[in-house]
């Protein structure tokens, strides 16, 4: 089944075409596609691998014995809600993590010292169930290259309302603009904020996209702004940084 979808709307960057990708509602082979999520952490170019999504079968939560079983279209906030309903820890953090179960694995999305990854079981990909330690991980980042179409989480009881509120206090200064988070990755010694900083790219714009004048590592659409102008920025900012620090800035940001 083909669904058009619009990515300027879609993506929480505000950038992409309007084109027909695949939804899948069953376990299958769908190594020709590229599988998205909720689109909060894409750019899309105007001609993009041919793409898939998630259909509404994916999205569920289940319970059985101590473990927590989410499909992959689920989103970020029904999980968290149903975690707050049911008394159960470790997922505050998805209050200010946009995003679907599938994108979040393949991420290993997080914030501070929490990830994802820290309280999963194992991730169902391509029909295949793979423990957490069979798979490779690090900050924001997996070698997961095929569907994630549900993931297994150990459960713990106890939701902490108190580090969800403090989780929501890291986030208040955020940029409002639509953006797509962190641009790049913070290298290990450093924040790539700060870097960005130190070589002006802080409010730095490019017709309608700019490093935003709030937090030098979220690239942001002031309105209207476009693909081309975001990769211009994109390979601006590695340069002035390698030039200044030596530092090869890996992108967090997925461009498609
Ligand atoms: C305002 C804002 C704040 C953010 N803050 C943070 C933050 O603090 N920490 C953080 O880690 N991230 C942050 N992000 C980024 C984003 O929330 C995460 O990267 C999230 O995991 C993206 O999920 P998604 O469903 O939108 O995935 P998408 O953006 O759609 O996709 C991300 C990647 O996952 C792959 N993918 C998605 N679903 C599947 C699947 N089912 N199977 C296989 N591959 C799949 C895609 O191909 C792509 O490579 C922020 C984003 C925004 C807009």
């Amino acid at each position: 089944m083909k669904q058009s979808i619009d990515f300027k709307k879609y993506t929480s960057i505000h950038i992409g075409p309007k084109i027909k990708v695949e939804v899948i509602n069953e376990i299958g082979d769908y190594s020709k596609y590229t599988v998205v999520g909720r689109g909060n952490n894409l750019l899309v170019s105007t001609t993009p691998p041919p793409l898939a999504i998630l259909g509404e079968d994916f999205n569920y939560i289940l319970q059985k014995n101590s473990k927590l079983i989410v499909g992959a279209s689920t989103p970020s906030g029904r999980l968290l809600s149903y975690c707050k309903k049911n008394n159960i820890a470790n997922f505050e953090l998805l209050a200010k993590l946009p995003g679907n179960i599938g994108g979040l694995v393949k991420m290993n999305a997080g914030l501070k010292k929490w990830e994802i990854f820290d309280h999963l079981y194992s991730v169902n990909i391509d029909g295949d169930i793979l423990l957490k330690d069979d798979i490779k991980y690090s900050y924001r980042y997996t070698k997961i290259n095929g569907v994630i179409y549900d993931a297994v989480f150990n459960i713990e009881k106890g939701y902490n309302k108190e580090l969800q509120k403090s989780f929501n206090l890291m986030r208040d200064n955020q940029p409002k603009l639509p953006s797509a988070g962190s641009c790049f990755k913070n290298p290990k010694e450093h924040s790539a904020g700060y870097l960005l900083e130190k070589v002006d790219m802080k409010g730095y714009t490019i017709g309608g996209m700019a490093f935003s004048s709030v937090h030098a590592n979220f690239l942001v659409n002031l309105g209207g702004g476009t693909f081309d102008e975001a990769i211009k920025l994109i390979k601006k900012a590695k340069q002035k940084v390698k030039d200044k620090f030596d530092i090869e800035l890996e992108l967090e940001i997925v461009i498609l």
